[in-house]
């Protein structure tokens, strides 16, 4: 019998998570996939944040931490909010996480009662939807198109706040669609939400470096007025590939980043402590070192939208940072290829997986039942093949 919690028996799989694991069994059993699905720097986690790791090792940090980071790093996550957004952040409001996947879990578990509504402009990233229900809150979801670039217009919002609405969650970068809102976009929106002095943003920023435009990167809490109902997310995932270390770190009015700091206390004591050593190093360097990254993810994008522009039924936008793209592929609804019907994006990433032996992500994971997510952070070899695959595999 199943005794598991309601909780966790209605919670969704993470869709990105679970491709990945799909293309790693599909690849012991000698398949040749090629992963186009998990957001995942390709690259190596730069050499002199290792030898921070290593030091750290060498220097017997072995103990618990501070479960809120240790001093050093807040004062390193201090700086880098100072210096890359013109944010100014004290020690109390600063909380580092296992990840900023945890920032996000925590801020809902101390914001949110039961039934408090988050509006979610889709596409949004495949985890806030189960992490905001996990916490009893109330998805809204705002659609978006691809003719706007994904983007939720000021009167979206306006339209979708009700006494109830606690949150606004998004990220800009936007994991999955790339697109960037720009200063004026989040003017626009702040002029509806100082109205209403009860919502707070999540403003999910971990892809602030892979920005393609050339114009600084734009934080909510800096926009006027935003500062004390805005909670600033970020990370070392993606800017220093660093994924598996597990560390990321909220900015939040004090009283925000005090609950998130109880809750980790109760749940992980704090971070894992040579990964926080090696976050110091990562986080005071110039970030222009990891600047042979983003001009390679600016290639790939680039030769993913060419290679695309050849298929029939694939409408793609250009998205301005990040690393993914995310074609609207409706076209093919109703179509039947090779003997399999393709009713939805979930069945077109299917025959995709099954017939070009390519992993994408399915859009109806962030919200868009239309879209499929390509992640570009693969190698420009395997971007070429892959689309030749799949092109070959839709004629
Ligand atoms: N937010 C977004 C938009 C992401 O794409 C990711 C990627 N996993 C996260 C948060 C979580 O990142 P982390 O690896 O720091 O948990
Ligand atoms: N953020 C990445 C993605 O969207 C990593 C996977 C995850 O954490 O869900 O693919």
């Amino acid at each position: 019998m199943n005794q598991l919690s309601e909780r966790i028996t209605n919670m969704s799989t993470s869709a990105t998570l679970a491709m990945a694991a799909k293309a790693r069994e599909l690849r012991a059993e000698g398949k040749d996939i090629i992963g186009l699905s998990l957001g995942e720097p390709d690259f190596n986690t730069p050499d002199f944040i290792k030898d921070a790791a290593i030091e750290a090792v060498n220097d017997n940090y072995n103990s618990y931490s501070p479960v809120d980071g240790y001093v050093d790093l807040k004062e390193a996550v201090i700086t880098k909010f100072k210096r890359d957004n013109k944010l100014t952040y004290t020690l109390p409001q600063i909380v580092v996480s296992t990840g900023a996947k945890q920032s996000l879990y925590n801020i809902a578990q101390v914001m949110l009662n039961k039934g408090d509504e988050v509006i979610l402009p889709c596409p949004y990233w495949v985890s806030y939807s189960d992490i905001v229900k996990v916490a009893e809150g109330v998805p809204v979801e705002v659609k978006t198109s691809i003719d706007t670039d994904f983007k939720m217009t000021a009167a979206q919002l306006e339209a979708a706040i009700t006494p109830k609405t606690k949150m606004l969650w998004f990220s800009s970068p936007c994991n999955p669609s790339g697109s960037l809102y720009s200063k004026e976009e989040l003017e626009a929106l702040a002029k509806v939400l100082v109205k209403h002095p009860n919502i707070y943003v999540v403003s999910d920023e971990i892809y602030e470096h892979i920005n393609y435009t050339g114009k600084p990167h734009a934080s909510m809490a800096g926009i006027d007025g935003m500062f004390n109902n805005t909670i600033t997310v970020n990370g070392v995932s993606k800017a220093f590939a660093m994924t598996g270390w597990r560390v990321g770190f909220i900015g939040a009015p004090d009283w925000i980043a005090r609950a998130c700091n109880k809750m980790q206390g109760q749940v992980t004591s704090g971070t894992n402590c040579i990964a926080q050593r090696a976050v110091i190093t990562a986080l005071n360097a110039d970030p222009s070192v990891v600047n042979y990254m983003i001009d390679e993810f600016k290639v790939r994008r680039d030769m993913v939208l060419n290679l695309l522009e050849d298929i029939e039924g694939f409408n793609t936008n250009t998205p301005e940072g990040a690393f993914y793209v995310f074609p609207d592929i409706s076209f093919f609804f109703g179509k039947t290829l090779r003997g399999k019907t393709i009713n939805n994006a979930t069945d077109f990433s299917l025959y995709i997986l099954e017939e070009a032996l390519v992993a994408t992500v399915t859009g109806d994971a962030f919200g868009n039942p239309n879209c499929i997510r390509i992640s570009y952070a693969a190698s420009q070899d395997q971007i070429k093949e892959a689309i030749k695959r799949i092109k070959e595999a839709l004629s």
